[in-house]
């Protein structure tokens, strides 16, 4: 028996994974693919919103502005790549210009620190790429980038550092309600029997929910989809560049990465599969002649990667968070700025569930840094240093990024072992330059075989079932799978 039971480890539950283990509790996180921040979490636009956004007393503006003021200082502890960029809301009229202020009403009324309405001389002077439509912008200062799949990783890492336990492969199917306590069962058969259930299960938490109680809440994935640039596009704006809503939706944003890529996108199309992540050519056009409204020189021939992501929308339009039954909580329908939010989120959890009576106490000791040796951020001293103590950081893997073999180890042994090219993409970065792994591929699967005990032949690119490899075909007998 378990305290708590978290259903899903995107940023959400491992956000709250990372909370909860700041307690004296004992928490089990289920997740239903090979590794976790598979789901919304690793498909966004990485963006920390400000919080001008959400309409005034929604649960998305509450945790909105919060969430935005944590993550600077969680970003410092975790070692996660964060930079508070600021951003700009473009006009193209006299109308959109009237839309700002209606935006910075909103913002102010949230509690939205620093926004400013730019005339278009001001906006161009931060950002000379714009097009010189650009009538005016509302500044926001405290809106940044983050890499949303490193932080989802820091926050669990760090939870099982202080005592979280990852169950993998753990698709919760069944919940049974008994006297006092929840019962789990995940598609393979396992059980987790739990005083307490936190639904973070995503685009599937209307369906979780429906496990326990009947259907309160449904939930459409929307889906987005992005174009990413190579590095050598990533200085051509310095903050998130979004536009006015209008008619045909929020527009895209062009925003550079944390990893100094510029990022395009995202489309919005309500979709059936909340598996569907292809993307499509005439969708992605549609992307490409907005952002060139905004930027009318972005180098489209700069593109080294396409993908889309699914926005959770409930059909609540906010938000769902709280008891739906006791002991049984909701944080559903996360959809943006539910990356912003998550930490204020989790911030909230022991308080609500003591609010209902079940108060939770501090841990008297509890690990909160994490540090990772990253090779090609390193002062030249401080590099011959590391690879002095340890040569394996000598050895560079990926040479687009500059990873080490070093560096692909730590990440197999730092209490998640990565079991796909993927995830030690996600993890170290090996992989994500220009030629998007093919040189590095091979020996990266050699050294994951080598970490994980798991046949090279079954090391997958991502999800299960992605294989890589069909089979040998220099091995003394021909063919053997
Ligand atoms: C296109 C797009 C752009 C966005 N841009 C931004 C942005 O710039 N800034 C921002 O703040 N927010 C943004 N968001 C929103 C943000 O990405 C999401 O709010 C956030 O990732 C949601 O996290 P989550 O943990 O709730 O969901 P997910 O990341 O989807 O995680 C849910 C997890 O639950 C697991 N799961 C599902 N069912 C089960 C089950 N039965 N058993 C076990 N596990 C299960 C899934 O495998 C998954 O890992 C964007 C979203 C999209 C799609």
């Amino acid at each position: 028996m378990v305290d708590f039971a978290v259903i899903g480890a995107g940023i959400v539950g491992s956000a709250i994974a990372w909370e909860l283990s700041k307690y004296e509790a004992d928490v089990v996180v289920l997740e239903k693919e090979n590794d976790i921040a598979l789901g919304a979490t690793r498909a966004n636009s990485g963006i920390i919103h400000a919080g001008y956004d959400p309409e005034p007393g929604t649960l998305a503006a509450r945790y909105n502005v919060p969430g935005a003021r944590m993550i600077p200082e969680i970003a410092a502890d975790l070692d996660v790549h964060f930079r508070q960029t600021g951003s700009l809301v473009l006009a193209f009229s006299d109308r959109e210009t009237q839309g700002l202020h209606a935006l910075l009403a909103r913002g102010q009324k949230n509690g939205v620190p620093g926004l400013q309405i730019l005339s278009a001389e001001a906006t161009r002077a931060l950002e000379p790429r714009l097009s010189e439509r650009v009538t005016a912008s509302l500044y926001a200062p405290t809106a940044g980038i983050v890499n949303p799949w490193e932080l989802a990783l820091a926050f669990m890492e760090t939870a099982i550092k202080n005592g979280v336990r990852l169950l993998l492969d753990a698709a919760v199917t069944g919940i049974g309600k008994e006297e006092d306590h929840y019962r789990l069962r995940t598609a393979d058969g396992r059980e987790v029997s739990t005083r307490f259930v936190i639904n973070a299960a995503g685009a599937y938490a209307d369906e979780v929910s429906a496990l326990a109680a009947g259907k309160l809440f449904s939930i459409t994935p929307t889906k987005g989809e992005y174009f990413l640039f190579d590095k050598s596009a990533g200085e051509t704006v310095d903050r998130v560049i979004f536009c006015v809503p209008d008619e045909l939706g929020k527009g895209v944003i062009i925003a550079p990465t944390v990893h100094g890529n510029l990022i395009v996108g995202p489309d919005a199309e309500p979709v059936a599969d909340k598996d569907d992540t292809a993307t499509d050519g005439a969708r992605l056009a549609y992307v490409r002649s907005r952002a060139l409204q905004v930027i009318p020189s972005l180098p489209f021939n700069d593109n080294i990667r396409n993908f889309a992501g699914l926005r959770a929308a409930a059909d609540t339009d906010d938000f769902v968070i709280g008891f739906q039954a006791p002991g049984f909580f909701n944080v559903a329908g996360i959809k943006s700025p539910g990356l912003t939010a998550a930490p204020a989120i989790a911030d909230d959890i022991p308080r609500r569930f003591a609010a209902a009576g079940y108060p939770l106490n501090r841990k008297a000791y509890w690990q909160g840094k994490r540090r990772i040796v990253r090779i090609r951020e390193l002062p030249a001293e401080e590099k011959a240093a590391a690879i002095r103590a340890n040569p394996a950081y000598g050895h560079i893997i990926c040479r687009c990024e500059t990873i080490s073999e070093g560096e692909i180890l730590d990440a197999c042994r730092r209490g998640m072992k990565p079991v796909s090219l993927d995830g030690i993409k996600r993890r170290t970065g090996a992989g994500m330059g220009r030629c998007q792994g093919g040189f590095c591929g091979a020996g990266i699967v050699a050294i994951l075989a080598g970490e994980t005990g798991i046949d090279p032949l079954r090391i997958c690119q991502d999800k299960a079932g992605s294989r890589l490899f069909a089979g040998r075909t220099k091995s003394a007998g021909g063919t053997d799978d």
